[in-house]
């Protein structure tokens, strides 16, 4: 079977935003329009399309799926479920991995907000090309040049107007598209369905002008033959434009920017005509890289006859035919039957059957292409992030990067005959999301859940009581501290006991150093002559990356830390591995208090929109939660406060913030980067720690 739609026309991408900005109604839209038209090439009758549209209405569009597919203009647009909230950043890494473009929504008043910072930041590690939508064009305050100047201010990327805005507010009728000079105006009857093209407003042309300029000037720097062109003074036309502006997006150097009111059905079309002309197709992002069994890093090209390369992006439990797998095809093919290898459970499984995911219906498809976004139905041991290759061709693609949890949560099933099913239960929350953790402490029987913030840990804890049935009792939750060194030492760490029989010999010597922020653990051999064998070395680092993971201050993860094994001695009759773990334990535990300690704790960003008259309240609360002001702007009417803050100091900040307020600021708060804590502040979370574990370690006795 071949394909139908060549990979020239497919364009996988995501829809970003701050919560609010209206992603869901843009998506929406989305679906609605690509739907009629799908549509409209079989039914040329419009009194049929109205029928449909009310059909449509009545039942609502889902776009709950993680992928949903649609198609514009003969081209096949895979659209990826990114989320509102950034208590799920690794929702965000996920996709970003597996789409090649994003639409960035942004608010016409709200602007550049934080977590479109953050989703932005996120967008530039992958280097995904990206166009922007300014939604909301339709309300008061509406500002599409802030919007933009922001853009270039807060995100340091460079904006290109495509349209500007006929009418403001409540006014805003439509757009002056630059590229095709003229005016586009969509008529409220058809919910805006009928795109009309008419003259530009002869108010506008000056502006329109200049900002043409600008836009054709931007797309002569990609392109050295149109530059040459232009700078002879000729006219470019409409397609030069574009292929000159799709070199800079795809380089990640330029962002379109579209204007509209996805809530009252303008702009829409543009959008998704410049998704075409402006996205990349698979073929046009550079090839990813795997890695063979072999440990070679190998090229993965976009072709359907390579060997399988896919990725499993997301889990979901789907009411009627079970567990979806979705899965990204980087490479190669796959068929509904085929027995594919995961790489990182190193298990084989069969794929049953195979589904595209459209607005309001599922399509069975029997085989899937390289670029394709699918959804795999039977698929048992695959997590989120692992890769699906050949049997005859193991592959193993670059796994998420997984975000560390910030917020810790004790649980305990309600009763004793739940706790079996409250461990599987957990266990299979952790297969589909890499960044909420299950950690049981050995000592005291307590099983902590680990995740991005309180909305995170929250959902965990509804989801087990509504689809596993399983009720759970949780702790308050718990500010996960880490641990740290502050400079280097060094220490020796020896378990010998050779008193009768058969004895234990384990010693060695190690150097510990703080490393990068963000490094977590790092170990390096240094021994010669062989006077720790080398079959010994494993059980050194896995016993120091243990007494690490535990904790040395006060039980919590000692992260950033660079082990260096250098010298040490073994025994030929009396040393084993579990000697040699227990050494090398013994010795890193030593060399970190000889290293200095500090505990450090997550600090959140917080942005509080507040009216003016309860300014002085909103920075005197802040300043009393060890809060930071970083910057401080005034919009018409509300000032918003831009502040780092501990989370150990914002538990309840929003019922604090409702009362002190009279309800009027809202905020929002995400995490930012670990710190060291203040020795005084250290001290009394390490001797509340030491009380609990007492307390808890006496309960388990008695
Ligand atoms: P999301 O959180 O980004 O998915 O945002 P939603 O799509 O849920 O929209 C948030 C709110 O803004 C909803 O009440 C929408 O009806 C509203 N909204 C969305 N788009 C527009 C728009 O273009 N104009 C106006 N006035 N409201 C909008």
């Amino acid at each position: 079977m071949a394909r139908q739609v060549p990979l020239v026309r497919h364009r996988n991408i995501g829809l970003m935003a701050h919560i609010d900005a209206g992603k869901t109604t843009t998506t929406e839209r989305i679906l609605f329009y690509t739907g009629v038209s799908h549509r409209l090439g079989e039914v040329h009758d419009g009194s049929a399309i109205m029928d449909w549209m009310a059909q449509e209405q009545e039942r609502g569009i889902t776009i709950t799926s993680a992928a949903t597919t649609c198609f514009w203009k003969d081209t096949r647009i895979n659209i990826i479920d990114t989320p509102g909230h950034v208590d799920f950043t690794i929702e965000v890494e996920r996709s970003l991995r597996v789409l090649d473009g994003v639409i960035a929504v942004f608010c016409a008043v709200g602007g550049v907000q934080p977590q479109s910072e953050t989703v932005w930041r996120q967008a530039d590690r992958y280097g995904v090309p990206r166009i922007a939508f300014i939604n909301k064009m339709d309300r008061v305050g509406a500002n599409h040049q802030r919007c933009v100047e922001m853009m270039t201010a807060r995100l340091g990327c460079r904006p290109i107007l495509m349209q500007l805005p006929i009418g403001s507010e409540d006014k805003f009728e439509g757009v002056v598209d630059l590229i095709g000079r003229q005016a586009l105006r969509f008529e409220d009857l058809s919910k805006g369905m009928q795109v009309q093209a008419g003259e530009i407003p002869a108010e506008m042309l000056d502006e329109v002008e200049t900002a043409r300029v600008e836009m054709i000037e931007a797309a002569c720097e990609f392109d050295d033959e149109l530059l040459e062109r232009y700078l002879g003074g000729e006219e470019l036309g409409a397609e030069e434009i574009r292929r000159g502006l799709r070199q800079g997006v795809l380089a990640a150097a330029i962002v379109p920017v579209y204007l509209g009111s996805a809530f009252k059905n303008k702009g829409i079309q543009p959008l998704l005509d410049a998704v075409i002309e402006f996205m990349p197709c698979p073929l046009d992002v550079p090839a990813i890289t795997a890695t063979d069994p072999k440990g070679n890093e190998v090229p993965v090209p976009a072709e359907d006859n390579a060997p399988l390369a896919a990725l499993a992006f997301k889990l979901m439990t789907d009411p009627y035919v079970g567990q979806l797998t979705f899965l990204r095809v980087y490479a190669g093919s796959l068929k509904s039957g085929d027995t594919v290898y995961n790489a990182n459970t190193q298990k084989s499984e069969r794929i049953g059957r195979l589904l595209k995911m459209h607005a309001n219906q599922r399509e069975e498809v029997k085989e899937v292409y390289a670029g394709d976004i699918v959804a795999a139905v039977g698929l048992k041991t695959a997590s989120t992030g692992d890769s699906l290759c050949s049997p005859s061709h193991p592959l193993a693609l670059e796994s998420l990067f997984v975000p560390e949890p910030v917020m810790g949560l004790s649980i305990r099933p309600a009763s004793k005959a739940l706790a079996e099913k409250l461990g599987m239960a957990l266990a299979r929350l952790a297969a589909e999301d890499p960044s909420f953790r299950v950690n049981s402490d050995e000592e005291t029987g307590q099983t902590v859940i680990r995740g991005m913030g309180e909305l995170h840990l929250e959902i965990i804890v509804d989801r087990l009581k509504r689809e596993f049935k399983v009720e759970a009792e949780v702790g308050a939750p718990q500010v996960a501290y880490r641990e740290a060194i502050t400079k280097s030492a060094e220490a020796e760490g020896r378990y010998i006991k050779q008193s009768g029989g058969r004895g234990q010999y384990g010693h060695c010597k190690i150097t510990v150093a703080p490393g990068e922020p963000g490094s977590g653990y790092v170990f390096k051999d240094k021994i010669v002559g062989g006077v720790i064998p080398k079959e010994y070395i494993p059980a050194v680092e896995k016993g120091a990356r243990d007494a690490a993971e535990k904790g040395v201050l006060a039980g919590f993860p000692l992260v950033d830390i660079e082990v260096t094994l250098f010298d040490g001695s073994y025994h030929e009759v009396d040393s084993n591995e579990r000697a040699f773990f227990i050494a090398a334990s013994m010795a890193l535990k030593d060399a970190c208090h000889r290293a200095g300690m500090q505990l450090l704790e997550p600090v959140m960003k917080l942005e509080v929109t507040t009216p003016d008259d309860f300014l002085g309240d909103v920075m005197g609360d802040l300043s009393s939660r060890r809060g930071r002001v970083q910057s401080l702007d005034a919009r018409s009417g509300v000032q918003v406060v831009n502040a780092t803050v501990p989370l150990s100091n914002m538990f309840g900040y929003a019922t604090d913030l409702r009362s002190a307020t009279q309800g009027r600021a809202t905020f929002s708060m995400e995490f930012s980067h670990y710190d060291p804590m203040p020795a005084s502040l250290a001290q009394e979370v390490m001797e509340k720690v030491r009380a609990e574990r007492e307390a808890r370690r006496q309960g388990l006795a008695a």
